[in-house]
């Protein structure tokens, strides 16, 4: 996986996405189906049972099961079942046999061979009654009787006679008590109308009644759990074979947006290879309308090749003048060798001619000395140990030293110097850059001039100042000499063996010390060089 593209990688997350929401899809689908087909099971089962109820009744005594009665209602089974549950209609499903004891207005689930079934019972109990009784007569012509359910009890009057009736409704009330035995206090009147039957007026009384027409009846309905499945199993085998091709469509979908995304990288990439087969660092990139992040690292790219490139061109430059400088000793040493080995030289100039060979041996020696240190210290400058030194003592000496070739230019050094001041120091660097400073002063001052050697601390800082009255420094060229190889004077300097790296070690040394270097100068005037350094 490690060695696999972004691109690839994001691709295969949001595919992996998009199968896990179709297989929580499939479940959701399963869960929903199972519980709305359950319901939707039981719900049938019970109107099933519910409409056969009103299709049994009792009439002149004799229970009567009606033609309208369902005993198979789709995938409902309905039985009728006396009190002593003895089996009076219908029949199981699939020969299934159970136990389950009836019991009314419930609902049970029920397994037969490993198949479940629901069973819903409903008790029939004939408490209510319907007679209907001849308005003149009084004759009882009909007597039902069927579940009560529920009712409102009659709020009319009883001793009107309906029209074309002769008897009052209590008359046809009394009649259908007497009919049946029943005593008026175990009634109580549902409702009571007038009706016509063969062109007779009759009344129909309805009420219920303590005494039951017949002994109880139970039906019960049974229908497979799984009867309303099919359509839910349908869909979850059609979403299973879905997914596939949902996956498929969405690692294609998935590949296009990746893709859209890393498109700034690819182009980004794409340039900075550019750049780096082409060798030209002065190429930048180009972000675009891309993503503030993308712009971000293409900026930092842009920055990382410009600090690369002034870093190579330093180096090249470096390397120039470096070779630069050793190509004019080389030339005058070969030349003089050329012309002492010339047969016509006269034997009297062969001195002054080795002389000339030595001292430019030597400058290069010097040049090549201070070359290699400056490499040195450049490659090496993380590595550097810093110690506690005592910078006042160490400068004091340095300027003891520095005495006698200060004498030669009758130059008189002037020490400031505050006593006992510490500083981290890597001591023979900041000897060297103390003995530079000096010895430039020296160099560039004027005969009989003075210098003022100068180390002072603040809080948070170590000054040491270099001060001298000499030739000075013209104000356009104070940043120039402090890159590497570059003289004011360089006939002059040459002549005296300079090579131009003082200064830019002077300042390399103060930044390795976490300090820095620069000058002020009025030229004709003389120069004060200052290299500061932070205490911690
Ligand atoms: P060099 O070896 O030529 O002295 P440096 O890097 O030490 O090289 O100095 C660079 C140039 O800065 C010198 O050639 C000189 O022209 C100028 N310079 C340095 N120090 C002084 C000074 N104290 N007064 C005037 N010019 C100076």
């Amino acid at each position: 996986m490690k060695n696999k593209s972004l691109r690839f990688r994001v691709n295969l997350w949001y595919t992996l996405l998009i199968g896990m929401l179709c297989i929580l899809l499939i479940v959701f689908i399963n869960f929903a189906g199972t519980y709305s087909q359950r319901s939707k099971s039981q719900q049938r089962l019970i109107s099933s049972v519910e409409g056969n109820v009103d299709e049994i009744e009792v009439e002149n005594g004799i229970l009567d099961i009606e033609s309208d009665f369902a005993f198979l209602n789709g995938n409902t089974s309905v039985i009728v079942f006396s009190d002593n549950g003895e089996i009076l209609g219908g029949e199981y499903p699939d020969g299934m046999e159970t136990d389950a004891p009836l019991s009314n207005n419930n609902l049970e689930t029920v397994t037969w061979k490993g198949e479940k079934y629901y069973l819903f019972d409903r008790l029939i109990e004939f408490h209510k009654y319907e007679f209907k009784v001849n308005g003149i007569t009084g004759e009882v012509i009909s007597s039902e009787s069927e579940d009560v359910g529920s009712f409102t009890p009659f709020d009319g009057t009883l001793e009107d006679t309906a029209p074309e009736c002769t008897i009052t409704y209590r008359d046809a009330y009394d009649a259908a008590l007497k009919y049946g035995g029943f005593n008026e206090e175990d009634t109580t009147i549902i409702s009571a109308s007038p009706s016509k039957y063969n062109n007779i007026p009759l009344y129909e009384i309805e009420f219920h009644c303590v005494t039951k027409a017949h002994s109880d009846i139970w039906v019960r309905g049974v229908v497979h759990t799984n009867s309303e499945n099919d359509i839910w199993n349908n869909i979850t085998i059609i979403a299973l074979l879905l997914t596939p091709l949902i996956m498929l469509l969405g690692a294609f979908v998935g590949g296009k947006i990746a893709n859209a995304a890393m498109k700034p990288i690819k182009e980004l990439n794409d340039t900075v290879s550019r750049i780096e087969s082409g060798n030209d660092l002065s190429q930048s990139i180009e972000p675009g309308d891309s993503d503030p992040q993308i712009e971000k690292l293409a900026d930092n790219f842009n920055r990382m090749f410009a600090r690369l490139r002034r870093s190579f061109e330093s180096e090249k430059q470096f390397t120039g003048d470096a070779s630069h400088e050793l190509r004019t000793p080389l030339s005058v040493i070969l030349a003089e060798c050329d012309y002492q080995l010339d047969e016509d030289t006269p034997a009297e100039e062969a001195k002054e001619g080795f002389t000339t060979i030595k001292s430019q041996a030597l400058s290069m020696q010097k040049l090549v000395m201070q070359l290699l240190s400056f490499t040195r210290m450049e490659q090496n400058a993380h590595e550097i140990e810093l110690t506690e030194c005592n910078f006042s003592e160490i400068l004091a000496d340095l300027c003891d030293t520095m005495e006698s070739s200060a004498k030669e230019k009758e130059i008189t050094i002037h020490r400031d110097i505050d006593s006992d001041i510490t500083m981290n120091m890597d001591i023979s660097l900041i000897i060297r850059l103390c003995e530079n400073l000096i010895s430039n002063a020296i160099r560039y001052g004027k005969e009989s001039g003075n210098l003022t050697v100068s180390l002072k601390e603040t809080d948070s800082k170590v000054f040491f100042k270099v001060t001298d009255d000499g030739v000075g420094i013209a104000e356009d060229q104070l940043e120039k000499i402090w890159n590497r190889f570059y003289r004011v004077d360089k006939a002059r300097s040459r002549d005296e063996g300079c090579c131009g790296l003082g200064l830019p070690m002077v300042r390399q040394i103060a930044q390795i010390h976490g300090g820095t270097a620069y000058a002020e100068s009025k030229l004709g005037s003389g120069s004060t060089f200052t290299a500061e350094f932070p205490k911690k």
